[in-house]
């Protein structure tokens, strides 16, 4: 055993009081207006000097300028520390705005940061102070006093009193209606230095709806549909979001059935979570090594008539489960580097396919004659390139192309995941982890 320290998030619907409703909305607000009023400045700034002002400099104009504009007096009705925590936002995101331009970062290519209308964007924010306790079903937001929670805190109490967690921020937010409080906690584990099953192994084909095809190194097969409730949730929300796109924008209607909307991408959110943390738990126990593809483009391959966000949501999702899941346990996540033709390639003889549409659900090889289910031949290739060597396979190319993400310290995959992004899912169960900043390990080639 070795102990690591990683980062925890614990996630708890609050139960306010009308006034301390009030009180949340108050806080958004202001989150939103001190990343607004930042951004302006910035925007004006970057204009002039290609340069911006750092979260700290902006803290300093904002003190100076709350005290003389009298259109500023109301800041001292919510906690100082949102202002400080908008503008640390802002300053990543310009961060991260220019390193999208220069390449550097992974993913879809950022804009710059927006400002935020009331009602179009998510209403949160953010504090990093100490003072955030909890006990049995509350917990104490500074300002905001002690807010019932709807499931016991129990669980992170303990460990707080124990001394074997330490709370590193707390952010605030709705979704659908439902305030949620996101701790993100720093805490001591003990991980084994082996799996209990060395030398196990699947790759998996990640769906909508199926969860997963996998195939593992004993040769067996494993499909895991969507559970009931998540079917039923995805056509729900279909239908809902091609009613709302009928709808006239600026309606009476059009906001309604916007909320509807909100409402059943949350619960599907939810069900999903509860569906991946079960099947990921599984498989960390089961396999040493698993092997999946990257998100990206695990997100560019499906089909995109799908909620997408949705699609995209339950990938990474999974992906970080499984990271911090097998880490836990001495095993590891490996990602298919995203140029690998997981699904293209024949998972007996290797031929790569030029074409293969999205529509065609079974791979049928022209150089050896193999008709296999198209997601089972994508797990099939996975496993391959994340197990064996280049000389066993004649895969060689292939195995070049993995990109292994071995959680040596925190058991966290390099995913683009923040400290304090709340994770939509399930509520009051305490075990989703989050990338720490500086714990993101090794994407090698
Ligand atoms: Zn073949």
């Amino acid at each position: 055993m070795v102990a690591v320290s990683v980062c925890q998030a614990y996630r708890f619907a609050l139960e306010p009081t009308p006034a301390q409703e009030r009180a949340l909305r108050s806080h958004a607000g202001a989150a939103r207006f001190a990343w607004n009023w930042g951004l302006a400045a910035c925007k004006e700034r970057y204009e002039a000097e290609r340069r911006w002002y750092s979260a700290t400099h902006l803290h300093k104009l904002w003190n100076a300028a709350k005290k003389v504009d009298p259109e500023l007096a109301w800041w001292g009705e919510n906690s100082k520390c949102v202002y400080q925590e908008s503008f640390r936002d802002l300053d990543r995101a310009l961060k991260d705005f220019i390193r999208s331009k220069k390449g550097e970062r992974r993913g879809k290519q950022l804009g710059f940061p927006k400002f935020k209308k009331r009602g179009k964007c998510r209403d949160s924010f953010r504090f990093s102070t100490r003072v955030l306790r909890c006990a049995a079903n509350t917990v104490t937001l500074p300002r905001l006093g002690m807010i019932r929670t709807h499931e016991s805190t129990r669980k992170l109490a303990r460990r707080l009193e124990a001394g074997t967690a330490r709370v590193l921020s707390a952010t605030v937010s709705r979704t659908a209606q439902r305030w949620y409080v996101s701790f993100v906690v720093e805490v001591e584990r003990k991980v084994p230095e082996r799996h209990a099953r060395p030398d196990s192994a699947i790759g998996i084909d990640l769906g909508v709806k199926i969860l997963l095809v996998g195939a593992d190194h004993a040769g067996d097969v494993v499909s895991i549909p969507g559970p009931k409730p998540l079917r039923v949730g995805l056509r729900r929300l279909r239908r809902a979001s091609r009613a709302h796109s009928r709808r006239k924008p600026g309606g009476a209607n059009r906001r309604k059935s916007a909320a509807r909307l909100a409402r059943i991408h949350a619960r599907v959110a939810n069900v999903r979570a509860d569906a991946l943390h079960k099947v990921t738990t599984r498989l960390a126990a089961q396999y040493e090594t698993i092997v999946a593809e990257d998100l990206f483009v695990a997100g560019m391959t499906r089909q995109r008539r799908l909620a997408c966000s949705i699609s995209d949501q339950g990938f990474g999702m999974a992906l970080r489960m499984l990271a911090y899941k097998t880490g836990r346990r001495g095993g590891q996540l490996i990602l298919a580097d995203r140029f690998y033709p997981s699904s293209k390639t024949c998972s007996d003889c290797g031929y790569v396919k030029a074409k293969l549409a999205l529509s065609e659900r079974t791979f049928t090889c022209q150089a050896c004659g193999l008709i296999i289910d198209r997601d089972e031949n994508a797990a099939r290739n996975l496993l391959r390139l994340g197990t064996a060597s280049g000389a066993e396979t004649g895969l060689a190319e292939a195995n070049a192309c993995g990109a292994a993400v071995r959680p040596e310290h925190a058991g966290l995959a390099a995913l683009n995941q923040e400290p304090g992004t709340a994770i939509v899912g399930q509520t009051g169960t305490a075990t989703r982890q989050l990338v720490a900043a500086g714990k993101v390990l090794a994407h090698a080639r």
